[in-house]
């Protein structure tokens, strides 16, 4: 029998990720015949920390800082998750990231629940001392939380494999021995996995040139995209698509964009942001501001910023006819709504930057193993997986009728829900 959905409405202002993330759950579970109490059990995360920790800055000062790690699901194995350093986080943006997730290890199959960090903090104001300090300090504290075998941290935004690597050594000096597998997203000297920069980018343009193939579009190179965001993400989403012969039209980071219809050459603009810090002033290129940017004419458009971008406001004005999701969360449910009502095919997160958690499992794999695979190794395994999962995706929506958003969230809710029922309520 169906449930009774008691599906929030919000105010016509741009919804929290926590709000989005938690519509998506209401809209899912409606097409599952779930028992009421699984459906409660899968709403609310399984763990939340906060900590106030201090930090000595340069000066000699000490300054606090706030830190959250939320555990929202352990269902399917230790939980998984990412580390963000921005001064928009908070417990509710956390525990929305942590609940997809949760969702993407489900919908790729991975044998993880789903977890995020974060500390409020604008990582560019603090020196490499700073930061180095502040991440030990905010990974000690995250030691009764943090194994191999329980929750296993990784890059996210504003986070570095050098972060990794901080984050590796002072678990490791606390335990007395050397612990590679405590988190993902390490430089590769000190068991990071060949591909893991590159996976989450790579793992975007998969799926585009899946979802491209399906809708019967074969010309790389008439083909434009737009790429929001110029960090590890968005910057290799840009130099695959390039490497693929599709034409990148436009790109931006957090202080605005360029766009150039006729293409622009990304080597020569990382380049650039390299030599000046930034893209003001490339030439060969309009300068546009971000708002503008996700409305300008392609065909393509990857946002890989942050959440919350494209929304009731700007959705309308969206020029592409297909949209993959880089960023976690970047279209509010009212855009998706409108997007559909438009035929425009949105390639939703948990799939479409799943590459980035894939690759940290094989790098999980590899340092539990102690046995290390070349580059084209990792690529071949990620290229099929990221294919298995929009098949699966892509099979779900068309046997439920429904936007791959919704196909994804329920197909990974339902892996969930399964385990769960076979592995009971403790007591
Ligand atoms: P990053 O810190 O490397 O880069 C973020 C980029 O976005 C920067 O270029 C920044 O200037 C830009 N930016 C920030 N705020 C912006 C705004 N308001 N408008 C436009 N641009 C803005 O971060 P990242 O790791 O590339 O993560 C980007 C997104 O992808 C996040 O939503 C993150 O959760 C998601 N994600 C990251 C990974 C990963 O492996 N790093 C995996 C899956 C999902």
């Amino acid at each position: 029998m169906a449930v009774a959905l008691n599906i929030p409405v919000f105010e016509r202002t741009n919804p929290s990720a926590y709000e989005t993330a938690i519509s998506q759950y209401n809209r899912a579970i409606s097409y599952l015949n779930l028992d009421e109490g699984l459906i409660e059990f899968m709403r609310y995360p399984r763990r939340e920390f906060t900590v106030n920790f201090p930090v000595r800055r340069d000066d000699g000062s000490m300054e606090m800082f706030t830190g959250y790690r939320v555990h929202h699901s352990t269902v399917l194995g230790p939980s998984k998750g990412g580390i963000r350093y921005s001064l928009h986080v908070d417990i509710d943006e956390v525990r929305a990231l942590a609940m997809w997730m949760t969702w993407k290890c489900a919908l790729m199959n991975l044998p993880y629940g789903g977890a995020k960090g974060g500390v409020v903090v604008d990582p560019h104001t603090l020196s490499i001392g700073e930061l180095e300090r502040l991440t030990r300090r905010y990974a000690s504290e995250l030691i009764p939380l943090i194994s191999p075998q329980s929750d296993i941290p990784a890059p996210d935004m504003g986070t570095t494999p050098q972060m990794m690597a901080w984050i590796m050594d002072t678990y490791s000096m606390t335990v007395g021995y050397s612990v590679p597998a405590v988190v993902t997203g390490k430089p590769i000297g000190i068991g990071g996995s060949e591909g893991r920069t590159v996976a989450t980018g790579r793992g975007v343009i998969i799926c585009m040139m899946e979802a491209l193939k399906r809708s019967g579009v074969n010309d790389a190179a008439n083909t434009r995209v737009i790429v929001q965001g110029f960090g590890n993400v968005g910057s290799n989403a840009a130099d695959y698509a390039q490497d693929m012969g599709f034409n990148v039209v436009g790109v931006s980071d957090v202080n605005g964009g360029i766009y150039n219809a006729n293409g622009l050459d990304i080597n020569a603009v990382r380049r650039y942001i390299e030599r000046t810090g930034g893209l003001a002033g490339y030439p060969n290129a309009e300068q546009v501001n971000n708002n503008e940017l996700l409305t300008l004419p392609c065909d393509v458009l990857i946002p890989a910023a942050m959440e919350g971008q494209l929304t009731a406001y700007n959705a309308n004005q969206v020029q592409a006819s297909l949209i993959v999701e880089g960023a976690n969360g970047p279209t509010t449910p009212d855009a998706d709504d409108i997007f559909a009502d438009r035929g425009i095919t949105v390639v939703p997160d948990i799939l479409a930057n799943a590459g980035g958690v894939v690759v940290s499992y094989f790098e999980w794999v590899q340092d539990l193993q102690s046995f290390f695979w070349d580059e084209d190794e990792v690529f071949r395994q990620l290229q099929r997986i990221m294919v298995r999962g929009y098949d699966f995706t892509s099979t779900t929506a068309e046997q439920h009728g429904v936007t791959l958003r919704n196909a994804a969230q329920l197909a990974a809710i339902k892996r969930v829900a399964d385990a769960l029922k076979t592995r009971g309520f403790y007591p």
